[in-house]
């Protein structure tokens, strides 16, 4: 079956059909009618002969033609049994709109797997239940509850949430947004967002890809199809709910920091899909991404007849990181000699309040000849001459006759623009109800833009010594422990490469005091016990200890100290003697498997405050050498890492290499479900970051 049916079916039929208005069997046959579509309708209800004109059969079997797409509204408890007729008759496509499922517990799940399963085995592919239909205004495809047809355009459209498709109608309605296809996926039985955005993908009357998703089923292959797709179309998502599953009691830093959405966020930016916090919002992108050229680069003109609304562009340009365009002195000397006197004639420019729309006409066109500028905002307020309705003509005009560069529009107001505002929406001029709106739709493109131009990603290898990690990990696991603490976990590090502290373990005072003498002073003594997982926290951390009787003192404090702190069944075995490191930046390098997006990797600044500052970042393993550098610049730790004020910076390029290391590390294990390395302590360029304290959790992993 190609999924394609779903996109143009040559016929439909309704089971489930109603004559009773306000039923949802009612609504589809009306709107599938009403809709105009031109393919034939068959109507399925054992007690009516026609509804609205159209003839019933009394099941699938009696029709006599194979349906190409079959709508399902009957009750739960019927859907199976409409599924068999299916089967029976030899549909390939299916929506079932019955709610009734996995949604309500356990008897409602169970159904769901018998539909399902009815699917698989006959090759039928099912979307929904509980959901609100699917919509392709191009072939007047309506077969859903979800209103009037919308408008054909060019956004594809995926929902979790029916409701919230709903109001996206109602909304599309209002602002004549058009359609490419709209999917209310429901409950996933079969059909999940995956499908979806992959047919939307290759949809040649797509060319923005947009949705709402509550949940994703496959992390991996989510992000693999994404990035595919995201080359060629935008995916501006908006997604609510954290992960459940990745929220497992976290012990380690990297675990506790990482929320439930950060991997959802990592996912989306590896993928190139835009994030969208709102209905707004992504509407605001998707009519943009749909109907201009994507910029060139970051550098934008402002074209406006006040200096207010200039100045507030201006600020949001500034505040979302893009560039304000320098023009050139062509620019400005073309524009000063036909400009009035007191315009400006620098951008922002002003065309002035008594500007009509040849003025606008005729700066607008300037400011597109100007290699500087990538992006065109223009900028409208009604003052007493303005031509709002010329003025959007003349931007549509010119916007035709000088592609390639993206021109957006904000005319602020509302009565008095609003023939001005028609224009616009029939040009397929996207316009914005403030300039904010409208930057941050030109830096969403920007940073798509970016995310396209990007290197290809090449994750480098480093010849490390996977066999003495295995066997650490297997040791571990065959004992059932989960944790393997820091003086294995270095051990860990050192197979790739890292570089650990020198040190042994001692169980006296004695014995403490002549593996310090032997290392050297100054050292550090560290409280050994398989169950404490924070060590300072319990006074199991003392450093800078200079001679034997320091050691010595240490030592029998700590052993007296540290049980009082800790539950009485903590075994603590003895202590680490350490040499001291010498001074640098801490820093923190983490590592948290999420179970549907592997492993997430974290850097930020390190040492016993982590949690309290919070400067870190995430990214999904494995890296790039590239990424590994964008890491570390989105921290503010990053310049104090660089250096600030007269003090010298630390070796960048040796942490990144680190983080490509740990990247490796929990790549090629993924037993390996949590790990932190902190602090990592690096020092000045030329010098070798040294992982100071580390740990990881195991988990044992099925076939293995
Ligand atoms: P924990 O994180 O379990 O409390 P750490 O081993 O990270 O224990 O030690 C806490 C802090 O002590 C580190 O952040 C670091 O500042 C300092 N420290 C620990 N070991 C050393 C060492 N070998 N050399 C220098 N400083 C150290
Ligand atoms: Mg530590």
């Amino acid at each position: 079956m190609s999924f394609r049916t779903f996109f143009d079916p040559k016929s439909v039929a309704v089971v489930g059909a109603s004559r009773e208005k306000g039923k949802v069997g009612y609504e589809i046959t009306v709107n599938l009618k009403n809709g105009g579509y031109p393919g034939k309708i068959f109507l399925v209800n054992p007690k009516a002969t026609e509804i609205e004109g159209i003839k019933c059969y009394p099941d699938l079997g009696s029709i006599g033609e194979v349906p190409d797409l079959v709508i399902i509204v009957v009750p739960a408890p019927y859907v199976s049994k409409v599924m068999r007729d299916c089967v029976a008759v030899g549909t390939k496509a299916v929506v079932i709109i019955t709610a009734g499922f996995k949604e309500v517990g356990q008897e409602g799940a169970e159904l769901e797997k018998e539909v399902a399963r009815i699917a698989r085995g006959a090759g039928i592919r099912v979307v929904g239940p509980n959901c609100l239909g699917i919509i392709v205004p191009g072939r007047k495809l309506n077969a859903s509850f979800g209103g009037a047809l919308p408008k054909a355009g060019e956004i594809g459209y995926i929902s979790q949430s029916g409701a919230l498709l709903a109001a996206i109608l109602d909304l599309a309605k209002a602002k004549e947004i058009g359609f490419s296809a709209l999917f209310s996926i429901g409950n996933k039985a079969d059909v999940d967002e995956l499908d979806v955005i992959r047919a939307l993908g290759e949809d040649e009357h797509t060319t923005v890809v947009a949705g709402y998703l509550e949940s994703i089923q496959d992390g991996d292959a989510f992000v693999r199809e994404a990035e595919q797709i995201s080359r060629e179309k935008p995916i501006l998502l908006m997604k609510s709910g954290g992960t459940t599953a990745g929220s497992k009691a976290a012990s380690s830093h990297t675990g506790s920091l990482a929320g439930g959405d950060t991997v959802y966020e990592s996912a989306f930016e590896r993928a190139g899909v835009i994030r969208c916090d709102s209905i707004k919002t992504q509407f605001d992108f998707a009519q943009a991404f749909a109907y201009q050229p994507l910029p060139a680069g970051a550098s934008v003109a402002v074209l406006t007849n006040a200096g207010g609304p200039g100045i507030m562009a201006a600020d949001a340009i500034e505040r979302e990181g893009l560039t304000f365009a320098q023009l050139t002195e062509e620019t400005i000397k073309s524009l000063g000699a036909s400009l009035p006197a007191a315009a400006n004639i620098h951008n922002p420019i002003d065309v002035l309040g008594d500007a009509l729309a040849d003025r606008y006409e005729f700066a607008l066109r300037t400011i597109l000849d100007d290699p500087n500028v990538e992006t065109v905002l223009v900028l409208l307020t009604p003052q007493a001459m303005t031509q709002a309705t010329e003025t959007a003509q003349a931007i549509v005009k010119v916007a035709k006759e000088k592609k390639g560069k993206p021109i957006l529009a904000c005319f602020l107001g509302a009565g008095q623009v609003m023939g001005g505002l028609q224009v616009l929406r029939d040009g397929q001029i996207p316009a914005y109800d403030s300039p904010e709106s409208a930057v941050r739709t030109i830096k969403a493109m920007v940073d798509y833009v970016r995310w396209r131009n990007r290197p290809r990603r090449v994750v480098k290898l480093f010849s490390v010594n996977r066999h003495r990690v295995e066997r650490i990990i297997d040791r571990h696991l065959r004992r059932g422990m989960r944790e393997i603490g820091e003086m294995e976990a270095k051990e860990v590090l050192e197979a790739y490469g890292f570089v650990t502290p020198e040190g042994s373990i001692a169980t006296t005072a004695e014995q403490a005091a002549n593996i310090a003498d032997q290392l050297g002073y100054p050292v550090v003594l560290k409280i050994w016990s398989p169950d404490i997982v924070h060590k300072s926290d319990v006074g199991g951390v003392k450093v800078g200890l200079n001679n034997r009787q320091e050691v010595r003192d240490a030592f029998d404090l700590m052993m007296y100290r540290v049980p009082q702190k800790v539950p009485n069944d903590t075994e603590i075995l003895g202590v680490l003697v350490q040499e001291m490191v010498k001074k640098g930046r801490e820093v923190i390098l983490g590592m948290n498997r999420d179970p549907r997006f592997g492993p997430l990797m974290m850097f930020g600044m390190g040492g016993i405050f982590v949690e309290v500052l919070k400067d870190v970042t995430f990214h999904l393993a494995p890296i790039t050498p590239d990424e590994s550098r964008q890491m570390l610049m989105s921290t503010k730790t990053y310049s104090m890492l660089k250096g600030v004020r007269g003090q010298e910076g630390v070796d960048i390029d040796a942490i990144a290499e680190a983080l490509q290391r740990l990247s490796q590390l929990v790549t090629e294990f993924p037993q390996i479900v949590e790990m932190d390395i902190n602090p990592l302590v690096v020092g000045p360029p030329g010098t070798t970051p040294i992982a100071v304290d580390a740990r990881m959790s195991v988990e044992r992993i099925k076939g293995r």
